[in-house]
This record gives structure tokens, C-alpha cells and sequence, in this order.
């Protein structure tokens, strides 16, 4: 078995895998592959019901919100979000703090006028900014709750005047959150809740209908709503792997249960990088990701052999993403403590080796 640190598509439960794989076969007894059943079949109706109760139970989602599985990634929300929740002639607030936020608030030029609110791209976005103004007569303002490539996360949401939209791509279902504090979350499945094809979106549905504009079908939340995630075909596998990972979550004890160790798998190994002088972080302290642990050698000269020892032992996708160098671990909710502690074990080994 390797140990799994790619930044996403991320690491799944391994009885995940295998449920999914059964499922390919046959499917529930059915004799037939989830792969070729009707997304209108009462079976696949019972997964997708399954899904969309896993999300509300597991984030206690109140009432007025509704949750929906689509499909083109987080990147189509970067444009959805301001397409459904942005009025003509409107303005919206965003906060950027690293690539998927500049992103995000391009498209979002598309719709409005933007108003990047605090940035802390003048230092390559190792941390994340903490004194500005939310602008009251914004119609939203856009956070990411954590920054992928640069490891940075936000640890504590603000009180906003003003709804939040949230891109929680890289830490969905890893930590408690408050979801009446926010007026939209999205997330591509992929880093820390599912397979890729599908992005889970919770809508609070009075904020939807107010733009003046016409909105395409695909496009529009609200008829993704009456249509219950099935307009058209749902990518009926992305989802129901997604449902049996919700359901190992929720095995675990929940976001809760899963909170509290991906805390003890980020503290041993941000305490190693701290330790071993042959490594040293990348992100503000206060601000270090618990998802996405960003580090770098000491010696440049250390990089490649590091990743050589890193193979030998079976540490995949440690490398860091081109703009930041480095290392990345991945330590999302599937990736066990112990591989953390088969890295830690490794750095230490190297260390020793280059004394
Ligand atoms: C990966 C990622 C994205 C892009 O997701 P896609 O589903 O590939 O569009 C957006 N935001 C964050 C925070 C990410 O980590």
C-alpha cells in the first residue's frame, strides 16, 4: 500500500474503493453496473437521497439551505456563484489568498464589479490576510477556506454584514463549520469528500432569484433545486462514491471525530518541519493548513534525494505544486495517521543521512 499525499484527486478510504468497484460489477444485487442504470431508477434516486442526507447530517445543514451535486468543477462555480448570486450593475467583495481566489474573482468580473477586499499576493500568498473591511453594499463577499497550493487555511470565519460564499474544495467535511454563517459553499469532490465529476454546492435559497438576469438552465441553481440535482443526467458514479464516503465519515464519528485527528496528523508533522533543521515550513504559523501541510528543504540541493527516499518507502505526490516548490503533504481525512507518521520517520532518516 502506498501512502497517498497527492494534493487531488486526494486518497480515498480504502473499503471505499472496494464498495465502488463491487458496484461497478453489481450493483446493490441488481445484476447490473451502477455504470448502466437509470439516474431516474429508484436506485439511484435512494443514492442520490442518501448523499444529499449525509451532507445535511454531517454539517447539520438548516433549514432554508439546499444542497445540490453538479457537475464542471469548482471552477464553474468560480462563475456560477456570481452568475445566480450577483445583481446586475452589482458589486461583490473578495478576499485573495492564492491562485483559485484570483481565479475566482475573474470570473466573477464577468458579472459585476469586484472588489478585492485584501490580498496577500505580495508575499506569494503564504499567509492569509486578516484586517479589511467587509463593504456592506456588496452583494457577497468570497473567501477560500483553504488555499491548496500555498497550505495556508482560515482558521476562524468572520461575522460578515454581508453573505459569505465559501470555495471549501480542499477542506470540505474536515472540520466543524457553522453553516448558517455562509449564503453558499462549493466544493469539487475530489480533494476531501469523493472522486472527481462532481462539486457539492449548499445554497441558502433566499439569496437566489435576485439577480434581474436570466440565467441558462444548467446554470441557474434554482432549477438545479426544483430538479433535485437531475436537470439533466447527474454523474451518477462521481455521486455515489461521494455517498459511500460520506457514510465511512460518518462510521468515524463524524466531522467532529475526523476534526480532531486531522489536528493530530497536521501537529506531529508540522512539529517534525519545526524540529528537523533540514526543513522548514512555508505558510504564516497561525495560518498553517491542516489539509495541506507546505514545506520546503533548507538546501535546495536536498530536494530531489528527499523525494528518492520518499519512493523507496512508498510517500507518493509529495511534490509541492510549481508556484510554491517544496514539498506538499496532503494529510486529507482519508490519509491514516500512521503514513503521516511513515513521513515523519523519513525526514527524521534523512536528516540523519545528511548531518
Ligand atoms: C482544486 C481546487 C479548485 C479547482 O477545482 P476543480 O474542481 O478542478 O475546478 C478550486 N478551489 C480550490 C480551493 C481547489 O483546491
Amino acid at each position: 500500500m502506498k501512502h497517498n499525499f497527492g494534493a487531488g484527486p486526494g486518497i480515498l478510504p480504502h473499503e471505499v474503493l472496494k464498495q465502488a468497484a463491487a458496484a461497478v460489477i453489481d450493483f446493490n444485487g441488481t445484476g447490473l453496473s451502477l455504470l448502466e442504470i437509470s439516474h431516474r431508477s429508484p436506485e439511484f434516486e435512494a443514492v442520490l437521497d442518501e448523499a444529499v442526507k449525509l451532507v445535511k447530517e454531517l454539517f447539520n445543514v438548516p433549514a432554508g439551505y439546499s444542497v445540490l451535486f453538479l457537475q464542471g468543477g469548482a471552477s464553474t462555480q468560480f462563475a456560477l456563484a456570481p452568475y445566480n448570486l450577483l445583481p446586475e450593475g452589482g458589486k461583490a467583495a473578495y478576499v485573495e489568498t492564492g491562485v483559485w481566489a484570483n481565479k475566482a474573482l475573474k470570473e466573477a468580473k464577468f458579472f459585476g464589479e469586484v472588489d478585492v477586499i485584501a490580498t496577500s499576493k505580495e508575499s506569494n500568498f503564504t499567509y492569509i490576510p486578516k484586517d479589511f473591511q467587509i463593504p456592506a453594499d456588496a452583494a457577497y463577499v468570497h473567501i477560500t477556506s483553504n488555499n491548496t497550493i500555498y497550505g495556508t487555511q482560515l482558521h476562524k470565519f468572520f461575522k460578515s454584514p454581508i453573505p459569505v460564499v465559501a470555495d471549501m474544495s480542499s477542506d470540505i467535511f474536515s472540520r466543524k463549520i457553522n453553516v448558517a454563517d455562509f449564503g453558499l459553499i462549493y466544493a469539487g469532490a475530489q480533494k476531501n469528500m469523493g472522486p472527481a465529476g462532481v462539486t457539492l454546492v449548499i445554497v441558502k435559497d433566499d439569496l437566489l432569484g435576485k439577480t434581474g438576469r436570466k440565467i441558462p438552465a444548467m446554470f441557474n441553481y434554482q432549477v438545479q433545486i426544483e430538479g433535485g440535482s437531475m436537470y439533466n443526467t447527474p454523474p451518477c458514479f462521481a455521486i455515489y462514491v461521494s455517498m459511500l464516503t460520506l457514510n465511512w465519515l460518518k462510521s468515524k464519528g463524524g466531522v467532529e471525530a475526523i476534526e480532531k485527528e486531522n489536528d493530530a496528523k497536521a501537529s506531529v508533522l508540522y512539529e517534525e518541519i519545526d524540529r528537523n533543521p533540514l526543513f522548514k515550513g512555508v505558510a504564516a504559523i497561525e495560518d498553517r493548513s491542516h489539509m495541506n501541510v507546505c514545506f520546503v528543504a533548507e538546501n535546495p540541493e536536498h530536494e530531489k534525494p528527499f523525494l528518492k527516499l520518499c519512493d523507496e518507502k512508498g510517500i507518493v505526490g509529495l511534490k509541492g505544486h510549481r508556484s510554491v516548490g517544496g514539498f506538499r503533504a496532503s494529510i486529507y481525512n482519508a490519509l491514516p495517521i500512521t503514513s503521516v507518521y511513515v513521513l515523519i520517520d523519513a525526514m527524521r532518516e534523512f536528516a540523519e543521512k545528511n548531518k
